[in-house]
């Protein structure tokens, strides 16, 4: 049995409109098969949920660069270990309180004095305009949990600032627009929780990862195979993923060609 994890941005959705239009094809063949498809992704729960009810989605799906695991309620015939009950869903978490974040984020930038700007800082008008999401949407995106996308605002200032938060205790990531304060978690890890359930639940699967991003690379390194979206980072992904495939195409169109060529009709 596969399973399929995907990453969304710049991955199943176009880097600059969003669309997943192109991987229609595969993924009606997905669906066609009882496929499940598992959704993995910096974004917040309020964005995944409108992604799902979009895509006819019902598998359970990860959040916020892995800091949290949503299953819906009866999905596997168990309850999750160390799940919480919450609107429907079985939740597994694993990342740090926001909050928290936000505050080694200030005092990271404090002490390397190197400027950021967090997600926390921006109007939803700001975080639309930096990622191109509409204003609705990028109020969702601002809905956030256990991780605090910023860009850093000095030129150069990148080593020193990272750095730091790394001295703090935290770590972060780079997706396709952001950089990610996040707590001790990827996705990487949550990867691994879904497929050890989906185990225990039906067998033996395959597991199938896509991804265009560096915060991808450890959940595509643990996969059994990996397709590599391009992207701007994917050398660097490449590099760190050996045996990963490299995709056809950017964004919905290589995920589709990719996908329609390893699971046959
Ligand atoms: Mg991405």
């Amino acid at each position: 049995m596969y399973l399929i994890f995907t990453d969304l941005d710049g991955t199943l959705l176009d880097h600059e409109t969003y669309s997943w239009e192109p991987a229609r094809p595969a993924l009606e063949r997905l669906a066609a098969r009882r496929i499940p498809l598992i959704l993995c992704t910096s974004k917040t729960r309020a964005e995944v949920e409108v992604y799902r009810a979009a895509l006819g989605i019902r598998d359970p799906f990860i959040v916020e660069n892995g800091a949290a695991v949503f299953i819906p309620r009866g999905y596997f015939p168990f309850s999750a270990p160390q799940a919480v009950a919450r609107d429907g869903y079985e939740v597994i978490e694993f990342g740090a309180p926001y909050a928290d974040l936000v505050v080694v984020l200030e005092r990271a930038a404090n002490h390397s004095g190197v400027r950021v700007r967090g997600f926390h800082e921006m109007s939803a008008e700001e975080v639309s305009e930096r990622s191109g999401l509409r204003l609705e949407e990028a109020r969702r995106a601002k809905q956030r949990a256990y991780d605090e996308p910023f860009v850093i605002l000095d030129a150069g200032g990148a080593p020193r600032l990272l750095a730091e938060i790394e001295r703090l205790g935290r770590r972060w990531t780079r997706g396709s627009r952001f950089y990610h304060l996040t707590g001790d978690n990827d996705k990487a890890g949550a990867v691994r929780c879904l497929r050890d359930l989906f185990e225990r639940a039906s067998g033996p699967v395959t597991t199938v990862g896509l991804g265009d991003g560096l915060n991808d690379a450890q959940f595509l390194a643990a996969v059994d195979v990996a397709i590599l979206i391009p992207s701007p980072h994917v050398e660097a992904l490449r590099a760190r993923v050996p045996h990963g495939r490299l995709a056809p195409a950017p964004g919905p169109e290589g995920w589709n060609a990719a996908l329609l060529q390893m699971i046959p009709d």
